[in-house]
């Protein structure tokens, strides 16, 4: 590239000392087209105090062949007076148009001499409404009527505080027409896919309120006032009377330019948290933007544009530099921004290169900036959907992350639950057991295995309440083994212990009714409560148990003996005047009764009951 730039530069020195008056433009049937650059002469006018007359008046030595398609000055004070001769060999009338195909010229003024004779001359430019055009075009129209053997000369005057580039083109009037046709399709492709890009991003920001969308949203329309304010489209159709805000919208719309892809910039590729210094310069470049945008609506209009123009050359740069240091960082959506970007800085790199003549001029290199803006919106489009998608994927792997985490909570939580529910019903299943082998113990006796005291004095009060309200009779038959301390001191105490045992089981088998309960109320002494059963009920079962241990030996295997007992029994009808102390008070009266009148024999008398007569077992 240095070596091409190098000659492109001697070619050019070579050519400088080349100038001259250029040759008249011949015209002939075939002629359509033509771009009239090299065909030109120019006169510097320094202060454009100059009339018509003293530019014509000058001498041939003064005028420089433009040598160049687009005669190009830069940003000037100088006024250009530009001159080229037309020839026409054929003969009969045809129609041609003169085009000035850079819309943003402020003045241009065009003299039309025909043999030495001024006869059309026009006002052009920007400066004025569009409705002082002759010809309704974004660029420059007047029409070039040339008759048989016309001899032309064509004095044009251009001055504008945009950087002064002249395009000076020839068309026949049918063949720009057609021209026309395509580039308005073109066009209309190229706004109509910015439109729908803007309202499409737009509606998304609406719905997903992620402010890149809205940035993104502002840059294409920016970008797209832009374009359509180079192209001149802006002035005819959006405001064709508004000369002064024509120019300050340039200004306005190249700002926004910088603004926006900014602050799109640090939020689409999540900076301020990534990387505050970069994030901080970007700000400041949105800031900068801000103030080159009101500079348009105050100072002259190439002081604002140059000084938003290097601005937006920083801002490119950093903009980029931004994609690649997040790509750098491992950023996902870094990846679809900076290929978006290499296709704007390429389109703009091939009309940079275009301009300084280094590539041909040709329609891919006219309309690089605009393919490379067009796709370079369509691919950030396409990144911030990128982005989306792949930030709800990472959300959603957040999320089911989360979820199988709680599932696993919930079931080992299930589990635990279930592992306590299960130690608590052991637990507990344990208590009750042990709860009813306590119970156990404390109601039963632990030698006989019979009930104890206590749960018979416990038993009897509720057993005589019961007979008191259903007025029953209830019995006690309370018995008492003979001689038993000599009976222990004879066969031993453990002996005894046996004969207890056998005693207790006997009675316990012995009674046959379900309510009926033995007890052993002490030492040798059992006693046995029979609900709802009178004096001879009881007398009956007395009498049993005598006979059965009458029939009962006792032994251990080397001892063999029989025991004897003494009975005595009571029972009551319960009233207002007996108590259960009552009844047992009786029953023992009664017992010991049975001992003092020999032993082995049942005693039921008392004051309350009648003689029963046979009292022998
Ligand atoms: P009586 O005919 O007048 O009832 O005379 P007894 O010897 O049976 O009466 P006493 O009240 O004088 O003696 C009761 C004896 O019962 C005293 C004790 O040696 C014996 N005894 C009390 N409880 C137990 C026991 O759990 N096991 C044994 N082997 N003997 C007991
Ligand atoms: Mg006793
Ligand atoms: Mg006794």
């Amino acid at each position: 590239m240095p070596r091409s730039l190098l000659y492109c530069l001697l070619l050019f020195l070579f050519l400088l000392p080349a100038s001259g008056l250029s040759a008249a433009v011949t015209i002939d049937g075939d002629t359509e087209f033509l771009s009239l650059g090299k065909y030109i002469d120019y006169v510097e006018d320094r202060d454009g105090s100059m009339t018509l007359a003293a530019v014509r008046a000058k001498s041939a030595a003064s005028w420089t062949d433009s040598a160049t398609n687009t005669p190009s000055f830069g940003y000037t004070n100088s006024a250009y007076w530009l001159r080229f001769e037309l020839d026409k060999t054929d003969p009969g009338e045809m129609r041609f148009l003169l085009e000035i195909a850079y819309p943003v010229l402020d003045s241009i003024e065009v003299f039309v001499l025909r043999e030495g004779e001024l006869t059309e001359h026009y006002r052009l430019g920007d400066s004025q409404p569009f409705s002082s055009r002759v010809i309704d075009h974004p660029n420059f129209l007047v029409p070039i009527p040339i008759g048989t053997n016309t001899e032309l000369q064509v004095y044009l005057r251009v001055q504008s505080s945009s950087s002064v580039q002249i395009p000076v083109n020839l068309w026949r009037a049918d063949r720009l027409v057609e021209h026309n046709y395509a580039a308005a399709t073109g066009n209309a492709l190229f706004y109509g896919a910015m439109l729908i890009m803007a309202i499409y991003n737009l509606l998304i920001f609406i719905t997903v309120r992620d402010i890149s969308y809205f940035y993104y949203v502002m840059y294409v329309l920016s970008m797209a006032l832009l374009m359509a304010g180079i192209q001149g489209l802006s002035f005819q159709f959006l405001w064709p009377e508004a000369v002064g805000w024509n120019d300050v919208s340039m200004v306005v719309a190249l700002s926004g330019m910088v603004f926006f892809p900014c602050f799109f910039t640090r939020s689409f590729l999540a900076i301020p948290r990534t990387r505050p210094l970069l994030s901080k310069c970007l700000f400041g470049l949105g800031l900068l933007a801000v103030a080159t945008m009101v500079s348009g609506f105050f100072l002259p209009y190439r002081t604002a544009m140059v000084a938003t123009m290097l601005l937006s050359i920083v801002t490119i740069l950093a903009n980029y530099t931004s994609g690649i240091l997040r790509w750098l960082d491992g950023y996902h959506a870094a990846r679809y921004y900076n290929f978006a970007w290499t296709f704007m800085l390429t389109g703009g790199l091939i009309l940079a290169f275009n301009k300084l003549g280094m590539i041909p001029r040709n329609w891919f290199t006219e309309h690089a900036a605009q393919l490379g803006a067009g796709t370079e919106i369509m691919l950030l489009s396409f990144a911030l959907a990128n982005r989306m998608t792949h930030d709800r994927r990472l959300r959603e792997q957040a999320q089911k992350e989360s979820a199988d985490a709680q599932q696993q909570l919930l079931a080992n939580q299930i589990r635990a639950n279930q592992d306590l529910d299960r130690i608590v019903r052991q637990r507990t299943e344990e208590l009750e057991r042990s709860n009813a082998k306590l119970q156990e113990m404390s109601s039963t006796d632990g030698l006989t295995g019979l009930q104890n005291r206590r749960f018979f004095d416990e038993l009897l009060q509720n057993e005589y309440r019961r007979a008191y309200r259903d007025k029953t009779p209830i019995a006690l038959v309370m018995i008492d083994l003979d001689h038993f301390k000599s009976f222990n001191d004879t066969h031993g105490h453990q002996f005894g212990d046996l004969c207890l045992i056998k005693v207790g089981k006997m009675i316990k088998d012995n009674i046959r009714r379900p309510p009926d309960t033995a007890a052993r109320y002490g030492g040798e002494e059992f006693v046995i409560l029979l609900p709802n059963t009178d004096t001879a009920g009881a007398l009956c079962v007395a009498r049993n148990m005598l006979d059965i241990l009458a029939a009962t030996t006792i032994s251990d295997g080397t001892i063999c003996q029989q025991v004897t007992a003494s009975i005595g029994i009571a029972s009551h009808i319960p009233d207002d005047c007996t108590t259960p102390h009552g009844l047992l008070k009786e029953a023992d009266i009664n017992l010991y009764a049975a001992k003092a009148n020999g032993r082995n024999r049942v005693e039921w008398q008392s004051p309350a009951t009648p003689d029963l007569a046979d009292t022998a077992p």
